[in-house]
């Protein structure tokens, strides 16, 4: 591949089988097992939920108690999650569902933070039995983009939908190394086109979905300025894991994988987002097993995870997994789950994807979802290549989307129960990241700038991208956050945002605090 970044620690292979048997650094997984003990406690997860189970469900005032801790913005204890898990009376579910969404409020404030999916390569020698790209899946169209195709995603995404914040998603593969990942990540950081306004606009902030790497190769990723490194873990649960990543591949190692985020860390990379494939186990021990993951970067780092994204299985190309597995995930346990997350980790970001229908996102939206795509479309290229950007082909993606909304839609939809939409990406370009990041957003004081850089981010969007009606829809909410600016912000710095404010009405752009 003709890539030339300085990065003379990387290793090089030159086919599959090296690249499989020399990947995996044995030292950078056993720093964070001492003695051999693994975080994710299986007997610990077991014992919790088996205790709680004994306990009589739906106590009031216990159930209570833990809604008063998340509202305190404390993340929870193991043993509180499973008395959660265990409430099945509706009245109490809704105090649940109300609380999850106060906390929210008080965090992120009326904000929903939009974003893309960028597939940019499906090479994958690894063979996850639920999985489109699978090596072995002789049904999927195979690509990995050049430049030139990159930028040409890029036009849509950022010319076209207004887009401003990307997750670069890839396959696992020599070919795709991470100087690839480099490469691609600074092509799209780099790509300026223009809007319908007229106006210059581009990608502001790349967050990655990609394998586990090894420290040397995320400070790679940490230079070129990536935002969170996600890695999603699939199943915590070792057996489970163990059955559906077969052992001969690099995502066979359960070890590897679950301490990804310890190295991060360790590169300078310290927005992590995790996940959970939801219905390849039992979800009760996922939850569990989750907050066991956070609290161990928070005990090893002072810092929880970024995001974290509730994946549901799919139906994918070449596999019939998405619909045999016993765990499958009915639509009221996903939305409990979304809610048990939000009040477990009241500070972390929640992702709810367009993998989930419509009705469910917007459910979630009432529970503590801060962030979703749309006008997403995951084929290799499908965003230039495809007429519509709905359309689906399901040999050239991973999995089936289930809510096709454009990022117009979405503002709407925002816009219709008062929400402000947000494309800001200030915070990781002020340095506003990791455990400083976590420490404004438990207090609330990171809701402050961040109302302030959606107001100003949804203002130039609205004038690049939208339509009359969308701009008649969105002015009196924008009016509203103003004013609320104007009550809580020292008048000398409101006057700074107002002058911020007129002139991206003006025309500039890229103005942030
Ligand atoms: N190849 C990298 C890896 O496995 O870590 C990048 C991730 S993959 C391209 C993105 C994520 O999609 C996976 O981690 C998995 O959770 C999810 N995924 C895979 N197959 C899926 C399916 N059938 N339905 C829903 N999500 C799926
Ligand atoms: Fe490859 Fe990732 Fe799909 Fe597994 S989930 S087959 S590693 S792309």
């Amino acid at each position: 591949m003709p890539v030339t970044l300085p990065c003379p620690n990387i290793r090089h292979f030159s086919n599959a089988a090296d690249f499989r048997k020399n990947f995996i650094i044995q030292e950078q997984i056993d720093k964070y097992l001492p003695g051999g003990k693994h975080f994710i406690d299986d007997a610990l997860i077991r014992s919790t939920l088996a205790k709680a189970a004994a306990e009589p469900a739906n106590d009031k005032a216990r159930v209570r108690e833990i809604l008063a801790k998340s509202l305190a913005i404390k993340t929870l204890e193991p043993a509180e999650v499973a008395t959660l898990i265990n409430v099945t009376d509706p009245e109490l579910l809704q105090e649940m569902r109300e609380t999850a969404l106060k906390v929210k409020q008080f965090v992120y404030d009326n904000r929903i933070v939009v974003f893309a999916p960028l597939y940019i390569s499906n090479l994958c020698v690894n063979r996850c039995a639920y999985c489109g790209f699978r090596g072995d899946n002789a049904q999927e169209k195979r690509r990995m983009l050049t430049m030139d195709e990159l930028k040409e995603e890029i036009d849509v995404l950022a010319g076209k939908i207004g887009h401003k914040r990307l997750i670069a998603v890839y396959g696992e593969h020599p070919l795709t190394s991470t100087e690839y990942y480099a490469e691609t990540i600074q092509t799209i950081y780099d790509h300026v086109v223009k809007a319908p306004s007229g106006a210059p606009v581009g990608i502001r902030r790349v967050n990655v979905n990609a394998a586990p790497l090894p420290i040397e190769d995320l400070k790679v990723l940490h230079e070129v300025g990536i935002g969170t490194f996600q890695v999603f873990q699939e199943t915590y649960h070792r057996p489970t894991y163990e059955k559906l990543h077969p052992a001969d591949t690099i995502k066979g190692n359960y070890d590897w994988r679950t301490t990804c985020f310890h190295r991060c860390q360790e590169a300078g990379v310290d927005d992590v987002g995790l996940g959970v494939l939801y219905g390849l186990y039992d979800w009760r021990y996922e939850l569990l097993a989750v907050l066991l993951h956070s609290r161990d970067l928070e005990k090893w780092f002072g810092i929880g995870p970024h995001t974290i994204s509730f994946p549901r299985l799919q139906p994918a190309s070449g596999t019939d997994v998405p619909e045999t597995s016993p765990y499958l995930v009915s639509d009221d346990d996903f939305l409990k789950i979304v809610t048990i997350t939000r009040l477990a980790v009241p500070y972390t970001g929640l992702i709810v994807t367009a993998r989930e229908r419509a009705e469910i996102r917007d459910l979630c939206m009432d529970i503590g979802m801060t962030q979703l795509d749309c006008s997403s479309n995951i084929a290799i290229k499908g965003y230039s290549d495809f007429a519509n950007i709905a359309d689906q082909e399901i040999d050239r993606q991973q999995f089936l989307l289930g809510d096709p909304r454009s990022l117009e839609e979405m503002v709407q939809v925002a816009a219709k129960t008062g929400r402000l939409v947000s494309f800001c990406t200030a915070g990781y370009r002020c340095g506003r990241t990791g455990g400083c990041i976590m420490d404004a957003l438990k207090t609330g004081r990171e809701g402050k700038f961040c109302k302030i850089n959606a107001v100003l981010t949804m203002q130039e969007w609205l004038d690049d991208f939208a339509s009359p009606d969308t701009k008649a829809m969105v002015a009196p909410i924008i009016q509203k956050e103003l004013d609320e600016a104007a009550k809580m912000l020292k008048p000398e710095f409101f006057q700074v945002v107002m002058d911020h404010y007129r002139r991206i009405c003006a025309g500039e752009r890229d103005l942030f605090f």
